[in-house]
């Protein structure tokens, strides 16, 4: 057919279902092959009845039982376990293959589909974060094509000449841009008075004054490690160097982000705070589609405000561009370290101010592997994780 196949992997969260949300708006052109999650069966249940995927699969063994149970009067196959993801993501069906897992969980699945030359759009920040140069040199090996969603490098590729869009190994200085603004809310504590940081809750760290999102993203707004980690993404993306990219707040999250060129030019992409955005430019390109999204209503946008970083505040984003000037395996463990102690912190385990100490403490730890293969990958990601468990327990 002429429609295009999409298999979203991560489909009951946040992106996932923008995604689905979007397709459902243009149904003349995408259809639904495949949806895989976790192990939230219910929600799986209502999308596959409501999109009619040809395979669902759940990571979670048990919930894959369930929810063959209560798919076995349709035609829906369901499948269980990461390798059914990677073969689903590799299909020869599949087009195109939306990357929305959360964490390192996703970086299996996302690798299978970049090595099948698969249009791939990718919101999971952390598989890119972890694998970097690996990931980059599959993407162009196998000829993928790579479309960032995340929506401050979903607006750097919109800002950027249409040469670096095809091969950003021509370099940005070849092409006229100078640097990269990577801009960032600031998340909910901004203005919060410093001394009540470690006492501040799960609900008010994870209430994000602009944008809706999972709750391990919505931490790392918080603490601004998310900037971090989009620095290092920002990195392998767009081929640049650390000082090419500058970390610009901007509480009112309407520009996405911005290109400095050469001759003093800033281009900018804006926007309301909403994934459809960045999911339809990723989903269409070069096409433009509805993204079910209002248009910017200049008229009642009072404040428009930009500041510099305040690494005290936020000794996380410190943290992960220094592991980026350091390379991959620091950013392999502080992406792990994070992942343990943003969900340790979600279990009210630890406060809010220890996820610093532990992700500093793993990085200090940590022995820093050369990292040419993904099994070197994962185990620089296991042993970060074992560091963590034991800092984490030691806090306890
Ligand atoms: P959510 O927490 O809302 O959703 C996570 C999804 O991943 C769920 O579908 C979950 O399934 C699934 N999942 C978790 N573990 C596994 C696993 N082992 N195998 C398969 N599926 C799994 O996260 P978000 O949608 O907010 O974020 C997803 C990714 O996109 C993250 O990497 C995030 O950094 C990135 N991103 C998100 C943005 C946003 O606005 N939300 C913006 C930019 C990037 P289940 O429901 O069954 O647990
Ligand atoms: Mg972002």
């Amino acid at each position: 057919s002429m429609k295009s196949n999409v298999v979203i992997l991560g489909a009951t969260g946040s992106i996932g279902l923008s995604t689905l949300d979007v397709i459902q708006r243009n149904q003349a052109r995408y259809s639904i092959f495949a949806l895989a999650a976790g192990s939230n069966v219910e929600s799986m249940q209502k999308l596959c009845v409501t999109h009619q995927p040809k395979y669902a699969v759940m990571h979670c063994e048990a919930a894959a039982k369930q929810l063959k149970e209560a798919l076995k009067h349709t035609h829906i196959e369901v499948l269980s376990g990461t390798q059914a993801m990677c073969d689903l993501a590799a299909h020869s069906d599949v087009d195109t293959v939306m990357s929305a897992i959360v964490g390192a969980a996703g970086l299996l699945p996302t690798l299978a589909a970049v090595e099948a030359g698969k249009k791939v759009l990718l919101a999971n920040k952390e598989s890119l974060v972890m694998s970097g140069q690996l990931f980059m040199d599959k993407v162009a090996k196998y000829g993928a094509t790579l479309l960032p969603i995340d929506s401050e490098h979903n607006a750097i590729y919109q800002c950027l000449p249409h040469t670096l869009q095809q091969n950003t190994d021509l370099g940005l200085d070849s092409q006229g841009v100078n640097k990269i603004l990577l801009t960032g809310s600031g998340g909910p504590f901004l203005t919060r008075d410093l001394k009540t940081l470690p006492h501040v809750t799960v609900k008010e760290a994870v209430a994000h004054p602009n944008w809706s999102m999972g709750q391990k993203i919505s931490v790392d707004s918080a603490t601004m490690m998310n900037k971090g980690l989009e620095f290092i993404e920002a990195k392998w993306l767009f081929n640049c160097a650390v000082d090419d990219i500058e970390v610009v707040i901007h509480p009112q999250s309407m520009i996405h982000s911005m290109v400095q060129y050469k001759d003093g030019s800033v281009i900018a992409q804006m926007g309301q705070p909403d994934m459809r955005t960045p999911i339809a430019y990723g989903l269409a390109y070069p096409d433009r589609i509805n993204a079910g999204v209002a248009p910017l209503d200049f008229s009642t946008i009072a404040n428009f405000t930009f500041s510099k970083p305040d690494f005290t505040r936020y000794p996380n984003l410190a943290l992960a561009i220094e592991a980026c000037r350091s390379g991959q395996a620091a950013t392999t463990t502080i992406n792990a370290a994070n992942e343990m102690s943003v969900a340790a912190f979600l279990a009210n385990k630890i406060g809010f101010c220890d996820i610093y100490r532990i992700n500093s403490e793993v990085l200090a730890k940590s022995t820093l592997n050369s990292l040419n293969s993904v099994q070197a990958i994962m185990e620089q990601d296991a042993q970060a994780r074992a560091i963590a468990r034991q800092c984490i327990s030691e806090l306890n």
